[in-house]
């Protein structure tokens, strides 16, 4: 792609309102832009990044053999009062009434459409256990929405559900999600804490949350240094037993350490619903002993924007984003530092076309700009290498290559720059 047809639109200061480092960067990049409060439009940069986070998540799940589907956004507020749940999520929900005065929703979670359906289908104990999935946009009302897209209105989530015939299933099950979650966490190369959390509306009783420390979070955990024990227990909402006690405390209920509040990212939540939803809103199975029972279910959640943010948040440094491999928008940007110079042009739109050809996804900065200024975006964009044409390096022959991550450059003979990139990226 060439940057002069792409529409990447840098900013060198962030908006004032802008406070977590990631929603600054976001913006500066040229990543997200604001419609409103609490909801953003993802920019071309921002939606390659948004996409492989769901590309990373969507090969994991489907290798533990969760089926992915797709829910609708928009769900009679019938089937939330037949669950119990209209009145608790209260004005979170966004709701309105259609043509046919029928009051509609805007689903901020999917467990009442996903149990509607295993109502449906799942009808015998030969059916079970399923694991079913889907990447989505759901809706909030946020009271204060915040931290740019780690609290918004409007966000995308990957959900799963779980369906069992008794509890051993659901734990078999839980645990094989726990596990792709901390597969999928590794891949994506977040330092994340996988911590007992509260259940909160969600209902059931066990669940865990996988946090990211960081001080952009909005989250708060409390942890233990010596032995390492944490928890998100109500820590950010209203304030439980367990904050009261921990906070009166501040001892550690393992060792009697000292605990530590820090903020951090929450990135995903697993709970085990139990029979919650399949008993509110029906859904039966008959068990091989000729018995009809509830269907034991489980809900798997991540929040797919957080990821973006938490990634910025874990790989930044003064002068921009420092994007892992796997999440950049683009491997490599070819940046010529004087376009008008026709040996520089010409370098340039040959590596550009040699790096294209070997499908190496490759971004060539055109731009007829100072050289400072497209060095300032380059890093501020945080592609991993930047391969920097200059006219006196040139004239030895010589390419400058610069890995993002560390800083530091190299030259290289300009014959060998494709063999040496692909070799740094291949090490990335
Ligand atoms: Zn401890």
């Amino acid at each position: 792609m060439l940057w002069s047809e792409s529409l990447i639109p840098t900013l060198k200061e962030a908006p004032a309102e802008a406070e977590a480092i990631s929603h600054k960067l976001m913006l500066r990049a040229g990543l997200i832009r604001k419609l409103s409060s609490g909801v953003y439009s993802y920019l071309p940069l921002g939606w390659k990044v948004l996409n492989k986070v769901e590309q990373i998540i969507r090969q994991e799940m489907d290798k533990s053999g969760a089926q992915e589907l797709l829910l609708p956004a928009l769900q009679p507020a019938k089937l939330w009062k037949d669950s119990g749940r209209y009145k608790e999520i209260g004005e979170v929900m966004i709701s309105f009434r259609n043509r046919r005065d029928k009051e509609m929703t805007l689903g901020p979670t999917h467990e009442e459409v996903i149990t509607e359906i295993a109502k449906a289908y799942f009808k015998s104990y030969r059916q079970l256990p399923q694991i079913l999935y889907q990447i989505q946009t759901k809706f909030r009302d946020e009271p204060r929405p915040r931290f740019g897209i780690l609290r918004s209105c409007e966000f995308i989530m990957k959900d799963a559900y779980s369906f069992d015939r008794d509890r051993q299933g659901l734990d078999k099950n839980y645990q094989k999600m726990y596990d792709v979650y901390h597969q999928i966490f590794d891949r994506l190369g977040l330092d994340f804490l996988a911590v007992e959390a509260d259940p909160g509306i969600m209902g059931g009783d066990i669940s865990h949350e996988f946090m990211l420390p960081a001080k952009g979070g909005e989250d708060n955990i409390a942890r233990c240094p010596s032995c390492s024990w944490a928890t998100s227990h109500q820590l950010r909402r209203e304030a439980s037993n367990i904050t009261e006690q921990l906070k009166r405390s501040k001892a550690c209920p393992k060792c009697k350490g000292e605990l530590q509040i820090q903020t951090a990212i929450e990135l995903g939540h697993i709970f085990k619903l139990g029979t919650k939803y399949s008993q509110t809103l029906g859904a039966k199975f008959l068990d091989e002993d000729g018995k009809e029972k509830p269907i034991v279910m489980g809900c798997y959640g991540i929040g797919v924007n957080r990821i973006v943010a938490a990634a910025i948040e874990e790989n930044h440094d003064k002068d921009g984003i420092i994007w892992p491999g796997e999440l950049s928008p683009y491997q490599v940007l070819v940046l010529p530092l004087n376009i008008q110079d026709k040996k520089s042009r010409e370098v340039a739109f040959k590596i550009y076309g040699d790096l294209k050809k070997d499908n190496v996804e490759v971004l060539l900065d055109e731009r007829d700009e100072r050289a400072g200024i497209k060095l300032k975006d380059a890093d501020l964009i945080g592609l991993p290498v930047q391969i920097i044409i200059g006219e006196r390096n040139l004239q030895e022959g010589k390419i400058e290559i610069k890995i993002r991550k560390k800083g530091k450059s190299e030259t290289t003979k300009k014959d060998l720059t494709k063999f040496r990139v692909c070799s740094i990226l291949n090490l990335l």
